[in-house]
C-alpha cells in the first residue's frame, strides 16, 4: 500500500471517530424512557448530523496540522462532497421525527413555545440556504467572496444552534457529564472555525509581504513577485499553493489561492502567475509594486519526490503549468537526474505560457517537452488536438511502473488525462491531480 493511501486511511479513521463522538456520547447515556424505534432513529440522526457538521468546520478550516499528507485540495474536495450528505442528515432529523410522531410538529408551532419554534425554523431555513448557496452559487449570482462569508456565518449558526437544541431537548443529553462532554466535542470545532476566520488573520498581520514586481505574460496572464517584509518568508515545496490578499489589511473578503510558480529554493521571495478570469485576477496587471500582500500557506500535497521515481510525467493545460514551473525551476537550480516528461496542452501557440523558458529548460534538464495545440498554426508539425490515450502512448515511456504522474489544468483536460492514464494501465495511486476549482 502506498504511503499516501496509508495516510488517507489513517485520517479517514480519525475523521469517522470524531464524527461519531456526539452520537457515541448520547448512546452512552440511554434515555430513561424509550420511545418508538423511528422516533429514536430520528433523534439519533440529529446527533449524527451534528457530528458531521462539526467536523465540516474542522476539515474546511485550512489547518495545516490536519491531514497534511492528504493535501488541502483533497480535504476541501472531501468537505464539498460530504456537505450535501451532512445537510441531508440534518433535514432527515425533523422529517423522520415528524413522520414517526406528528406530535413533533408542535416544535415548529410558535403558539406552543415561540422561542423554540422560531429558533428551530431559523435552523432549518439556514440549512436550506447553506445547501442552495453552495450547490447553485453561480446560478444564484453569488460571488465567491460573499458566498464564503455567508457559508462561514451559516455554519457557525447551525452548529452552535444544533448544540443548543441537543442540550435543551435533554433526551439523550440529560446529566451534567453528558452535557459537558457534548459541549467540549462541539466547542473545539467552533473555536477552530474562529481561529481560521479571525485569529489566523491577526497572526498574519505580523508577517506582511510586498509586491516586488508585476510582469505581463502571454495568455492574458500576469506574474506577481512577492517579497517578505521584515521576516524570513515562507518555505514551500514545488507544487504547493497559498492564499493571497492584496491591500493594507488581511481582513478582506478577497483572499485567493494560487500555486507557487517560482523555485522553492527561495522562501523570502516567490512568484505566482495568474490568468485573468474574474474581478480579482483581472485587476492584477494594475497592481503597483510596493503594494502590501498577506500570504497564508503553504498548502497542498501535489509535490513530486523525484528521487523515489524512475521518471516524472507532468501533464499541464493552460495556466495549470504554474505549479509545474515551480517544480522545473526548482530542479534546474538544484540539479536532477530523474527523467522528466512534460506534455503541455494549449489552444493556440501565442498563449503558451513560459514557452521560451521551457525550451531553455529542455536543454538544461533531462526533460522531454511535448507541446499539444488544439488550434495549431498551419505550419505546426507537433502534436495537435487534446491530451488522449493515443498521444500519451506515443509520447510517454512505455513502462509506466515506477513513474509518477502529475496533472494540472482545466477540469475537462484533467479528467481526460486521468482516464487516458488509467486506460494505459497506470495505477491510480501514482496519479496526482491539482484542481484549481475547489468550490
Ligand atoms: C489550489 C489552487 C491553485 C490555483 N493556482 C492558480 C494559479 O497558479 N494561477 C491561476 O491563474 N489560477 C490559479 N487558481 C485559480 C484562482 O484561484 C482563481 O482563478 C481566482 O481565485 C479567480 O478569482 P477572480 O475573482 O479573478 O475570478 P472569479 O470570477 O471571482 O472566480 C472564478 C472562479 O475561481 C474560483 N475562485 C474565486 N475566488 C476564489 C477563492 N478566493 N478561493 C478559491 N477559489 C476561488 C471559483 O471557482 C470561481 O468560480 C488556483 C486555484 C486553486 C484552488
Amino acid at each position: 500500500m502506498s504511503e499516501v493511501a496509508r495516510s488517507t486511511i489513517k485520517w479517514l479513521s480519525i475523521y469517522v471517530f470524531l464524527t461519531l463522538l456526539p452520537l457515541g456520547i448520547a448512546l452512552a447515556n440511554p434515555p430513561a424512557e424509550a420511545r418508538g424505534f423511528w422516533v429514536e432513529a430520528g433523534a439519533l440522526l440529529g446527533l449524527l448530523g451534528l457530528g458531521v457538521l462539526a467536523m465540516q468546520l474542522v476539515i474546511s478550516g485550512r489547518h495545516r496540522w490536519f491531514a497534511p499528507e492528504v493535501g488541502l485540495d483533497n480535504t476541501l474536495q472531501f468537505h464539498r462532497r460530504i456537505g450535501t450528505f451532512a445537510l441531508l442528515l440534518v433535514l432527515a432529523h425533523p422529517v423522520t421525527l415528524m413522520l414517526a410522531d406528528p406530535g413533533f410538529l408542535a416544535y415548529l408551532d410558535p403558539r406552543d413555545e415561540t422561542l423554540r419554534a422560531v429558533s428551530l425554523s431559523a435552523l432549518v431555513a439556514a440549512t436550506a440556504v447553506l445547501v442552495v448557496s453552495s450547490l447553485w452559487r453561480v446560478s444564484v449570482g453569488l460571488s465567491y467572496e460573499w458566498w464564503r462569508a455567508l457559508h462561514g456565518a451559516l455554519s457557525l449558526f447551525i452548529v452552535a444552534g444544533g448544540l443548543g437544541h441537543a442540550l435543551m431537548v435533554d433526551h439523550y443529553t440529560s446529566g451534567l457529564l453528558t452535557k459537558a462532554l457534548l459541549v467540549a466535542v462541539i466547542l473545539v470545532p467552533l473555536l477552530l472555525l474562529l481561529d481560521s476566520r479571525l485569529f489566523r488573520l491577526l497572526r498574519m498581520r505580523r508577517r506582511p509581504w510586498r509586491v516586488a514586481a508585476v510582469e505581463p505574460e502571454r495568455g492574458d496572464s500576469t506574474t506577481l513577485v512577492l517579497e517578505a517584509d521584515g521576516h524570513r518568508g515562507m518555505p514551500f515545496l514545488p507544487g504547493q499553493f497559498f492564499w493571497v490578499t492584496l491591500g493594507e489589511t488581511p481582513f478582506s473578503l478577497q483572499q485567493h489561492p494560487f500555486s507557487f510558480a517560482s523555485s522553492a529554493s527561495s522562501s523570502e521571495r516567490f512568484a505566482f502567475t495568474s490568468k485573468a478570469l474574474g474581478d480579482f485576477s483581472r485587476r492584477l496587471p494594475e497592481v503597483e509594486p510596493g503594494t502590501r500582500a498577506w500570504v497564508e500557506g503553504p498548502y497542498g500535497a501535489f509535490v513530486p519526490r523525484p528521487a523515489e521515481s524512475d521518471a516524472l510525467v507532468l501533464l499541464a493545460g493552460g495556466v495549470g503549468i504554474t505549479p509545474i514551473m515551480s517544480m522545473l525551476r526548482t530542479y534546474r537550480q538544484q540539479g536532477i537526474s530523474t527523467p522528466l516528461y512534460l506534455v503541455y496542452a494549449n489552444d493556440v501557440w501565442e498563449d503558451v505560457l513560459f514557452r521560451e523558458e521551457l525550451d531553455d529548460m529542455a536543454g538544461e534538464l533531462p526533460l522531454t517537452l511535448v507541446h499539444v495545440l488544439s488550434d495549431p498554426p498551419s505550419a505546426w508539425n507537433g502534436e495537435r488536438g487534446y491530451v488522449d490515450t493515443g498521444l500519451l502512448r506515443r509520447q510517454l515511456p512505455v513502462d509506466g511502473q515506477g513513474v509518477s504522474y502529475f496533472i494540472c489544468g482545466p477540469e475537462p483536460m484533467m479528467n481526460a488525462a486521468e482516464q487516458a492514464l488509467i486506460s494505459l494501465g497506470v495505477a491510480p495511486a501514482r496519479i496526482y491531480s491539482d484542481r484549481f476549482d475547489l468550490v
